[in-house]
């Protein structure tokens, strides 16, 4: 696995210029209003991603929430219970109803009443295409690609810039034998690196880890780095010290396939691999990187963008 290894500098814009010029405060840190200057660039780079889509990948856009049953399933509570939003509503006639709202008029706790539905918070763009894949029985041949996106949760309020606890994510996501996945995935950590030099940023891709849950998860996450599931394309949006994951490589080996008795056509459990592009990361990148005013960025970085 080659590793591009580099000398960040600094980010030329400072995080309040950026959060003045892209964001409105909704008065929950990590949630913001999105400005039309930020969404355009949001745009620009979703349609430049789109340009770069694997041949015969198959399109899905999901929506904001997913089954709680699949997220269980998926083994999300055992990697990352502090993450999740599960959604919750008031259940009942008009009595039980009426009653959970008179306490809210009567000023006291009302949110006592609510029951858990049987929706979350979408954590990641890609936990509903394994159950769907797996559904359609073995897998052809040449395995599938797909392009997926939604809107994310995840619950890790934060006033830093890059780390939001609502932002857009679109994986291209491979499914196949293991010399299929680990060949997609290492085609695509030079496509991206590719990416990041058209777009001007200066870039390091690293070995990297996910913050799974509790003393345990820190074993977990230490194999994960040894075992190279996961690399990172960082960028530095707050410091070059602390450079930003804004797209992520990973390898989840035979999980899903576990999972969802997803079968290759020699009947072994599938491996699978999902690239992803945090949307906000990138976009705060781009304006951390070359200033608030996209129409000053450099001349080439606006055509990658067709800006
Ligand atoms: P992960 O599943 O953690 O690898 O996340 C995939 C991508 O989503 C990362 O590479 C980031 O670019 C983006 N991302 C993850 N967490 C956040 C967050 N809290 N705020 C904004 N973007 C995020
Ligand atoms: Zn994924």
């Amino acid at each position: 696995m080659t590793i591009a290894v580099k000398t960040l500098g600094k980010p030329k814009t400072t995080p309040e210029a950026l959060l003045n010029a892209l964001f409105r405060p909704m008065g929950i840190d990590g949630v913001y209003g999105r400005t039309g200057k930020y969404e355009d660039v949001v745009e620009a780079l979703a349609a430049l991603i789109s340009r770069c889509r694997p041949t015969g990948a198959e399109v899905l856009r999901f929506p904001p929430v997913v089954s709680r049953a699949m997220i269980e399933k998926s083994g999300y509570l055992k990697s990352f219970p502090h993450l999740l939003g599960c959604v919750c509503n008031l259940e009942g006639g008009e009595r039980e109803i009426g009653a959970a709202v008179d306490r809210f008029l009567a000023g006291e706790d009302w949110t006592g009443a609510l029951k858990t539905a049987d929706l979350v918070l979408a954590p990641a763009a890609c936990y509903p295409v394994y159950p769907l894949a797996a559904k359609r029985g073995a897998l052809p041949a040449e395995g599938y690609v797909f392009d997926v996106a939604c809107d994310c949760f995840r619950r890790e309020p934060s006033r830093d810039i890059d780390r939001l606890q609502s932002f857009r994510m679109r994986e291209f996501v491979r499914i196949g034998t293991p010399e299929q996945v680990r060949a997609f995935r290492e085609d695509w950590m030079s496509r991206a690196t590719a990416i990041a030099e058209s777009l001007g940023l200066a870039y390091r891709v690293e070995a990297a880890s996910d913050p799974f849950f509790g003393r345990g998860g820190l074993l977990v996450s230490k194999a994960q780095a040894q075992q190279e599931l996961k690399f990172e394309l960082v960028v530095p949006v707050r410091s070059a010290e602390k450079p930003t994951a804004c797209m992520s490589f990973n390898y989840h080996r035979d999980h899903f396939g576990q999972t969802w008795a997803m079968k290759t056509q020699a009947g072994e459990a599938a491996h699978t691999a999902c690239i992803a592009f945090g949307m906000d990361r990138l976009a705060v990148a781009l304006f951390a990187t070359h200033g608030v005013e996209p129409a000053e960025w450099p001349a080439g970085v606006r055509k990658a963008l067709a800006l």
